[in-house]
């Protein structure tokens, strides 16, 4: 069992507060990097505010990409800083320093009721290092930050960096309203979904996607495969794929899943037609057969016969997860597959759950809202890795 907020008696305390704030960033035009989707910032207001309400003072800490371990200006959090206190209503206090002196005499001066956010704690080597002690001694330097700890941020449960995991053993601590939230649906999806049950993939890499469709093959009634990580099924039952994305070494695995799926009758559907490039831009689209990509073309989107099939095999299901963009949908000529997902997904009748960094933002993109669905949930590898069955470092410190 992971405690709740309710378990911890925060009134009047100073609590140090874990957040997924790593929101998705581009270019505002002048050069500058502005944020693309609000979405994992609004996500984390339900537990400030309710630990705002109860009369805390909250430091927060978050990351933001992937700096290695070095301040990086363009992934600084002064900008979801800013809009953290826009959507709060009041004051968020930035300290670009992570640790040290300065840092902790602001800490030490916040009152109650007021807010103060870490710059990308991931700016400091010592939170994502592989060396256990310097993870501990890192966190034992931010537990002087606070009385509690709230853990909140689900997207990073999956990592066992020293903000998710080791500070939760320095300090009496529970999960966040978000993290509840999440946990609560991805348990709805392994444990007993109402039926049928599909899952629909895309995105990128197969690798990234194996292990859940290994752990949900048995569970599921139609498995619906699009995306950059498609063309490795294609290759596997010994297509021509072109130039599009292939990952060799998971021919094997997929060549594995897709026996398995048709020994057990579980229906894997597959595009019939496909919009290819000769390269990976928005320019010259042409619409071929699955069976006729051309081997100086790319494999971008799926085709409108596919978009169709995969649409009404969506609606036709009870529960919903869909990870993963079906095309570049970056470029708008190769986005139609994803919007027609995002489409069927929203007229699900029982639970619709999208899941996935990219597909998140894609679909508030194209116009769709967060009720337009059952839920959108703020993780990508976090989501995937429970729903392959994975005991997630950043929860087992919670127990
Ligand atoms: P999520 O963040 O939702 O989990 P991923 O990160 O796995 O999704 O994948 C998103 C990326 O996949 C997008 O940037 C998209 O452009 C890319 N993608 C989708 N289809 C293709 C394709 N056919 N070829 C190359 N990249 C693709
Ligand atoms: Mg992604």
């Amino acid at each position: 069992m992971i405690q709740g907020l309710s378990a911890l008696n925060p009134a009047g305390k100073r609590v140090l507060l874990r957040c997924d704030l790593n929101v998705p960033l581009k270019d505002g035009g002048d050069g500058r990097r502005v944020i693309a989707d609000d979405g994992r910032i609004r996500a984390s207001l339900p537990t400030i505010q309710e630990l705002l309400a109860v009369g805390v003072s909250l430091v927060i800490i978050a990351h933001l990409g992937r700096p290695k371990g070095e301040a990086r200006g363009e992934l600084s959090l002064e900008p979801v800083a800013k809009r953290l206190a826009e959507l709060l209503g009041q004051e968020v206090i930035f300290s670009p320093e992570i640790t040290g002196s300065t840092v902790l005499e602001k800490i030490n001066r916040l009152e109650i009721g007021q807010v103060l956010l870490l710059e990308n704690i991931r700016f400091s080597p010592a939170e994502t290092s592989k060396d256990d002690q310097a993870r501990l001694e890192f966190a034992k330097q931010l537990a002087m930050y606070g009385d509690l700890f709230v853990s909140d941020g689900f997207g990073a449960v999956h990592r066992k960096h020293a903000s998710v995991f080791e500070l939760a053993h320095l300090l009496p601590h529970a999960a966040g309203k978000l993290i509840a939230a999440e946990v609560a649906v991805l348990d709805k999806l392994t444990q007993s979904p109402e039926r049928p049950y599909g899952v629909v993939l895309g995105g990128a890499k197969v690798s990234d996607k194996i292990g859940v469709i290994s752990n949900l093959l048995d569970k599921v009634d139609v498995l619906v495969i699009g995306g950059g990580m498609l063309f490795t099924f294609l290759a596997a039952q010994g297509k021509e794929i072109g130039k599009s994305l292939f990952e060799v070494e998971s021919v094997d695995l997929v060549k594995e899943l897709l026996a398995r799926a048709e020994k057990i009758g579980v229906r894997v559907l597959l595009p019939s037609d496909i919009w290819v490039a000769p390269a990976f831009a928005n320019d010259s689209p042409s619409l071929v057969s699955v069976d006729q990509i051309p081997s100086n073309q790319m494999g971008l989107d799926i085709g409108p016969e596919s978009a169709r099939a995969f649409a009404s095999a969506i609606r036709e299901c009870a529960t919903v997860f869909w990870n993963g963009p079906m095309g570049v949908f970056e470029f708008p000529n190769f986005a139609s597959g994803t919007r027609s997902v995002a489409q069927a997904l929203s007229e699900v009748s029982g639970l619709s759950v999208v899941g996935g960094g990219d597909s998140a933002a894609a679909v508030r993109a194209m116009g769709f809202s967060d009720s337009d669905f059952g839920y959108i949930s703020t993780g990508g590898g976090a989501s995937l890795e429970y729903l392959e069955g994975k005991e997630l470092p950043g929860l087992i410190a919670l127990r």
